[in-house]
């Protein structure tokens, strides 16, 4: 078996360790003696490496970052509307997540266009919202809680299935306690930190859908692995924050 996981530019969407959740779901496919293959995806990337992405990650950027690389996306936007219908695994995080949608207006009222492969806006409004952030999720996993810690200034707001309801922090926009999404195999969340290593069982349930929808694999057939210090670190979170 094996596993194609594709980083979108690296170098510019590279918040707060977000380049943590690919190490992580490399050395978790490695554990399992799954052959796994990293591509980066940069301005002078060829298409094909897309194309044979099982797993994709949009990290999170800054303003002025999210805005150098929101045109460069565009060109791609069939070709990641048509994978993301097609079930492949996309992690997109907090600027990532906010370019799946129509558009990101900052915080100086400039309008960065997004993706719009999902029917939603993000606006930069009042403060930032910063600091730890716990949720209950909504995907079939054990345990429910989801760690991470957010510092964003969009307001994003949608009727999709969200990611989870906010237990401690502001998730989405810091009104209706609802963070992130859920479209097929899309998770868009604002949980940075790395996301992967500390909710392992997150980092699992997408290498589960790979697996499955590649080489039909049944989730009994999926080894588990000795998560004793991922959950330590995941449960000092909710102690000390919860
Ligand atoms: N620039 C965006 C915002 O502030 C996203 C920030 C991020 O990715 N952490 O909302």
């Amino acid at each position: 078996m094996e596993i194609n996981i594709v980083n979108m530019f690296p170098e510019v969407l590279n918040l707060y360790g977000d380049r943590g959740n690919i190490i992580c779901l490399q050395k978790r496919c490695v554990w399992r003696g799954i052959k796994v293959n990293i591509f980066e995806y940069n301005l002078d990337s060829n298409q094909e490496i897309l194309k044979n992405a099982d797993i994709i990650l949009l990290g999170g950027a800054s303003d002025r970052e999210q805005s150098i690389v929101y045109s460069h996306l565009l060109n791609l936007k069939e070709l990641i509307k048509s994978l993301i219908e097609d079930g492949v695994c996309l992690l997109a995080i907090c600027g990532g997540y906010q370019l799946l949608g129509e558009a990101y207006v900052d915080s100086s009222g400039r309008t960065i266009k997004g993706l719009h492969i999902l029917d939603f806006i993000t606006k930069a409004e009042g403060k930032r919202l910063i600091g730890n952030i716990i949720i209950e999720t909504s995907l079939d996993v054990f345990p429910k809680t989801v760690v991470g810690y957010e510092n964003h200034g969009g307001r994003t707001y949608h009727d999709y299935q969200p990611f989870g309801k906010v237990l401690k922090g502001y998730g989405n926009n810091g009104k209706d306690r609802f963070e992130g999404l859920i479209y097929k195999n899309v998770i868009g969340t604002y949980l940075h930190g790395p996301l992967l290593p500390k909710n392992p069982h997150i980092a699992d349930l997408m290498l589960k859908k790979v697996l499955e929808r590649k080489y039909a694999l049944d989730s009994s057939e999926f080894q588990r692995l000795n998560d004793t210090l991922e959950y330590m670190a995941h449960n000092k979170v909710k102690e000390l924050y919860m």
